[in-house]
């Protein structure tokens, strides 16, 4: 008895062909011949050989007016639950010259692609990816955003990958195939650990290290950076991951005097964490305040929450409660809560524009 006559196997089918279509192409081809089905193969191979030779666009966002910025969250979560929660991904950041992503966790690729399909972004005009440090929640997608940078280019020149001293030296080590096809700067601020450039010029957009004081690993906490970005549309600090020490707002100042906006990752337990559970690792709630009084930002961005506080009572409360005491204290700065796929765009250094376009 051929394998064709018997009877088929559903389990497979059910599993794999989950909708009516599918079951129904499967069908279809589980009846046409063997000859029927290599004539098909060879079309998917003559397909694949001509997506190679002709890269195919991966996606296509309109540009950014000249002067503004757009900042898009790829997830608003971050630290360990955060990222098994499926929500740490980073942010990409546009202007009319210039695109980069910054800390691409491991959600970064399918806010991308979602993105590239609604007319948000184009891989082909991605020139940055930048790395605050070695920390899953902010490096497992660096290689797909490198390989679509990479594969679907059309700028001249090649895509940078520009992160701090650990994530240079094991990305070398790791992935050399990718370094021989990028640029590749260490970013280092100089009170911070590690050898590297202060500073690096990405199209329109100017890139500064802020200094941090994190645990990237045991011995390792001055290593990691922040980013103090000098953009067409104002300025903008992402503390990327650090607590809040004497000296770190000074030092933010002394590179951007005016921050038009400040991206925090205030994300820990939070108003009463104990001092333990505080020391090396997180913004708390409370450190907004010190911040929003130093540097007198225009709005402050409140992201990479750890995974409770994917719920969004938590996220307004917090935005709430600091609102309340900026507003008793006559200080003008907004505080947004952060949420995957939050837009905003800044020009003349003020907020002109947030959505969620995804939603
Ligand atoms: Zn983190
Ligand atoms: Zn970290």
């Amino acid at each position: 008895m051929s394998p064709r006559s018997t009877a088929r196997p559903v389990g497979n089918t059910r599993r794999v062909h989950h909708d009516d279509t599918t079951a129904d192409l499967a069908r279809q081809l589980d009846a046409a011949s063997d000859e029927e089905l290599l004539a098909i193969l060879a079309e998917a191979d003559a397909a694949d050989e001509a997506m190679h030779a002709s890269p195919p666009r991966l996606g296509s966002a309109l540009p950014v007016a000249p002067g503004a910025v757009e900042i898009t969250l790829l997830g608003g979560l971050g630290c360990r639950y955060g990222m098994l929660a499926g929500g740490a991904g980073g942010l990409l950041v546009r202007t009319a010259h210039t695109c980069v992503v910054i800390d691409p966790g491991p959600a970064a690729l399918d806010w991308l692609v979602r993105l590239a399909q609604a007319g948000h972004f184009d891989f082909a005009a991605l020139d940055a990816v930048l790395v605050s440090h070695f920390h899953p929640d902010h490096y497992v997608d660096v290689i797909p955003c490198l390989e679509g940078a990479i594969s679907a280019r059309t700028r001249p020149g090649r895509p940078l990958l520009a992160g701090n001293t650990t994530v240079m030296q094991r990305f070398a080590a790791f992935s050399p195939y990718h370094l021989r096809q990028v640029d590749a700067v260490t970013l280092t601020h100089p009170a911070g650990d590690g050898d590297g450039e202060p500073t690096t010029k990405i199209g329109d957009l100017v890139v500064h290290a802020t200094p941090t004081l994190h645990v990237e690993e045991a011995g390792r906490n001055r290593t990691p950076i922040g980013f103090a970005l000098d953009t067409p549309g104002g300025g903008i600090w992402h503390t990327s991951d650090t607590n809040l020490y004497d000296g770190l707002t000074d030092a933010v100042t002394a590179i951007l005097p005016d921050v038009t906006l400040v991206i925090a990752h205030a994300d820990a337990t939070n108003v009463n964490a104990p001092p333990e559970r505080a020391a090396l690792c997180h913004l708390q709630t409370r450190d907004v305040l010190t911040i929003t009084e130093a540097l007198r930002p225009g709005h402050v961005l409140i992201q990479h929450y750890d995974a409770a506080y994917s719920s969004q009572r938590y996220r307004i409360a917090q935005a709430t409660w600091l609102q309340r005491r900026l507003d008793a204290a006559a200080l003008p700065t907004r505080i947004l809560a952060g949420a995957g796929g939050l837009q905003l765009t800044l020009a003349e250094a003020a907020l002109s524009h947030h959505t969620i376009p995804l939603a």
